[in-house]
């Protein structure tokens, strides 16, 4: 197709004619972008071919990920990287006359998630790719993607991402591989030749569509699929339909109902939220995904009981836990097996992924509401429920309240988190510290029943987005230092601990840091119109808004700070640029007050002359991949302050981390291996350690009123909230947030923390004042990042979950 840049122009340039049937002056971005993105794809398409043709000869086993979140964001340049032909796209369109980074500009974010879970999804992708692993994604199509945000009056507001609006490039139409997904009905259950027979009758048929994404990996021609399944009526339904005309408006209904299933992504994100419409969506998505796979099987001619050594089905979370029930039924129903026989099968082929111990966010659904939906599943999940408990209660007759403890069906609810757990062999927690709470506490009985299912795989990210392609002049910078070795070994990163104190060293890293900053302010300005400063300490939070987070406690900080410079203006402090990004749950009210209160400190601060050239405060509205590319390799500082015990990892920390920010962190998810990694020289803790947290929520006795009486900076920023003054007045309530830390005893410990954290605070910018040492713990952040990049992750969970090998070594045994 394309071997070198003139070939590639060649190409290029008939493509781009060809289709617009215009002269190539006449060419827009968008056009640009959307002739280059297809012939990208075409381009990988040959080894896309050939890397399914060598996984069907070799009977290689394949690992499907479930996750009805993908968050994959913009992949023109992230595949132009893998592909190894970036500079020489870069360079063949820049002598046509068009700039590659503008033109990956008119690509629409795929956000097909909400946050770190998500985006985990997408990373695993990348990796599992260019690992040369045999894994695949299984998601939703969603044709709108998480809202997009914009701040008006300083308050959040939703539009719709229509992100396919523009077409996209990167998915193939698969319709001859449709199959059909099913709903309601009631079951007929009779007695045929020695065995029972289930048979769903008068159920609503919905044909599930794929569309295939490819997965380039790096440097090896390997691509694996991402495929995003798309709901639409079936065409039986149709034909049905045309020889009823009087059926035409109840086609339409059903028509509209159906395609509701893919509509849109549930803009939640630690929240369980009961909703039938996201129910069916799960069981679409593993009914369609756990047919298509097992279709794919049955071509290799083998039985099913070898299905656990050639498939891995792994779920994200327990949103695809219905994968378990569905795969027992089709074992059971189509293919004639014993129950014990398919749940050997069943519980040797699926694993699973715990994300959260917050009990807000554990997925219960109501039993009516499985019951009616899914009628025959509803069985299953009622027989596996009946064995379970039996076998408790075997082992220890007298302790029913560890039965009805550990029941899947308990107060007309089916607990999904249990039936996860009962139906798989492995059950992963994703950073060290969140394992222990799982094992320790929140899964205890579990852990007791199955010590052998629970194990940790502390979360990653893609270097090759993160730093690579976000950060392209730090990438230069390390491998002109210490080689190329670690772009494929990350652990090597290492090596630039020897330059940590190289002052020659050092000012390249400074310049860097600058560059992005300044590259930053720019894009403030046009956005916010505010100016901020290129030298002032750039402190970032930027992730899901949640009470757990603890933005609230950046804001109160800031709020403190601004009191104190306003009454001593000639005080000496590093200026600071506070940076905000963060989306709220549309009907998390609490959140949206939290945003409104950032964007109020933003406007008082900013316009306040006696404060302005020590502080400003910004938020960026609609946070999302590709605007965190953006800001990220432009932080000096990372906000990782969750309350102790509440983030299972964060990857948003080790992102940073990986392009030289210092970390002011809680002893919290991964945060507790950076420490590890970093010591205390290099990060900043702070704060209540998680043991301290739970026991205050065991036992009781933290007085949040206590604090505010104790401590008047704690009550001047608190009565800022609601008393008539700079930031607050009748129409700007925060009367909510000022309550949630006053009257519900603030379950979040603001407070508690409010006081390490100001002191950290202030040395931090003692530490910024010494650009050496600072410069010194950003490499040394650089340097240990690498055993957070997911290439790392990933190898755990072949080896350890999926027992699966890279595919090179396979063929070379
Ligand atoms: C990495 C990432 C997240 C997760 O951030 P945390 O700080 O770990 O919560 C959320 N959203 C986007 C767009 C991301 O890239």
């Amino acid at each position: 197709m394309f071997t070198d840049k003139d070939s590639f122009k060649k190409v290029f340039s008939e493509s781009l004619i060809g289709e617009l049937g215009r002269p190539l002056e006449e060419a827009t971005g968008a056009d640009v972008y959307k002739i280059l993105s297809g012939l990208i794809r075409e381009y990988a398409g040959k080894d896309w071919a050939a890397t399914n043709q060598n996984y069907k000869l070799q009977q290689e086993k394949q690992v499907y990920y479930f996750s009805m979140e993908f968050l994959i964001g913009r992949l023109l340049g992230s595949n132009l990287l893998n592909l190894g032909i970036l500079d020489m796209v870069r360079e063949g369109l820049s002598e046509l006359g068009w700039n590659l980074e503008e033109i990956e500009e008119q690509e629409s974010d795929a956000g097909l998630g909400n946050g770190g879970l998500g985006r985990l999804a997408a990373c695993f992708l990348d990796s599992l790719a260019s690992r040369q692993y045999a894994g695949h994604g299984c998601g939703i199509r969603y044709k709108y993607g998480l809202f997009e945000q914009k701040i008006i009056d300083g308050d959040q507001v939703e539009l719709p991402d229509y992100w396919l609006q523009k077409g996209n490039e990167w998915e193939v139409r698969r319709a001859d591989k449709s199959v059909e997904v099913r709903f309601w009905g009631r079951v007929d259950t009779r007695y045929e030749e020695g065995r029972w027979v289930f048979e769903t009758q008068d159920y609503e048929a919905v044909s599930a569509v794929p569309y295939d994404v490819p997965v380039i990996g790096y440097g090896h021609h390997h691509v694996n699929t991402l495929r995003l399944w798309s709901a639409e009526s079936t065409m039986i339904t149709r034909k049905n339909v045309a020889s009823k005309h009087d059926d035409y408006y109840k086609f339409l209904s059903y028509n509209r109902s159906v395609e509701s299933i893919s509509e849109f992504l549930y803009p939640d994100d630690s929240q369980y939220e009961g909703k039938l419409l996201r129910l069916k969506q799960q069981y679409f998505l593993c009914s369609a995904g756990l047919q298509s796979i097992l279709r794919t099987f049955e071509k290799l001619g083998l039985p099913y009981t070898s299905l656990p050594d050639k498939i891995a089905l792994h779920i994200n979370d327990t949103h695809p836990t219905l994968l378990i029930p569905e795969l027992m039924r089709i074992l059971i129903d189509e293919q004639q097996m014993s129950w014990d026989e398919a749940w050997d099968i069943t519980n040797r082929t699926v694993s699973y992924t715990n994300h959260t111990t917050l009990s807000e966010a554990l997925e219960k659904w109501p039993t009516s509401m499985v019951k009616d939906l899914l009628p025959r599943v509803f069985m299953i999940i009622e027989e596996i429920d009946r064995r379970f408990c039996s076998l408790l209660l075997a082992e220890d007759p007298s302790n029913t309240d560890r039965v009805s403890h550990m029941a899947i069906l308990g107060n007309d609810q089916v607990r999904m988190a249990h039936l996860a757990i009962v139906g798989s062999y492995s059950v992963n927690g994703v950073a060290a510290l969140h394992t222990e709470i799982l094992k320790k506490r929140e899964m205890k009985s579990f852990y007791d029943q199955f010590p052998e299912r629970f194990n940790n795989k502390t979360n990653g990210i893609t270097h090759r987005r993160w730093l690579i392609h976000a950060n392209p002049k730090l990438k230069q910078l390390i491998s002109s230092t210490i080689g190329d070795k670690w772009i494929t070994e990350p652990t090597d990163l290492l090596r630039l601990q020897d330059y940590a104190s190289d002052s020659g060293f050092q000012t390249q890293i400074h310049q860097i840091k600058q560059h992005n900053k300044i590259n930053l302010a720019a894009y403030i300005e046009e956005k916010n119109g505010v100016k901020v400063d290129p030298n002032s300490i750039f402190d970032v939070q930027v992730k899901r808004l949640h009470g757990y987070k603890r933005q609230l406690l950046n804001v109160l900080h800031i709020i403190h700070l601004y009191h104190e410079i306003r009454e001593n203006p000639s005080m000496d402090r590093v200026p600071r640029t506070f940076i905000f990004g963060a989306k709220a749950a549309p009907s998390y009210y609490l959140a949206k007050r939290v945003i409104k209160l950032i964007n109020v400190v933003a406007d008082v601060v900013n316009n306040d002359p006696l404060v302005n050239d020590k502080m400003k405060v910004v938020f960026l509205e609609n946070y999302s991949v590709s605007l965190a590319e953006k800001i990220i390799p432009a932080a000096d500082l990372s906000e990782q302050i969750s309350t102790a015990s509440k983030e299972a990892s964060g990857t948003g920390n080790m992102k940073f981390m990986m392009n030289g920010a210092l970390t002011i962190g809680t002893m919290d998810g991964a945060n507790v291996e950076m420490h590890e990694s970093l010591g205390d020289d290099n990060m900043f803790i702070f704060g209540l350690r998680s043991d301290e947290v739970l026991d205050y929520y065991q036992h009781g006795g933290y007085d949040a009123r206590a604090i505010y009486h104790q401590d008047p900076r704690v009550q001047r920023v608190l009565e800022d909230l609601v008393q008539e003054g700079p930031f607050s007045s009748a129409h700007r309530d925060f009367a909510l947030i000022y309550d949630s830390i006053l009257n519900h005893n603030d379950e979040y410990f603001v407070l508690k923390d409010f006081d390490s954290y100001v002191s950290t605070q202030l040395q931090v910018e003692q530490t910024y004042l010494d650009r050496a040492a600072w410069l010194n713990k950003s490499i040394m952040n650089i340097a240990h990042a690498g055993r957070f990049a997911s290439d790392f992750t990933i190898d755990q969970y072949a080896s350890e979950i999926w027992r699966i090998r890279p595919v090179h070594e396979l063929i070379m045994k």
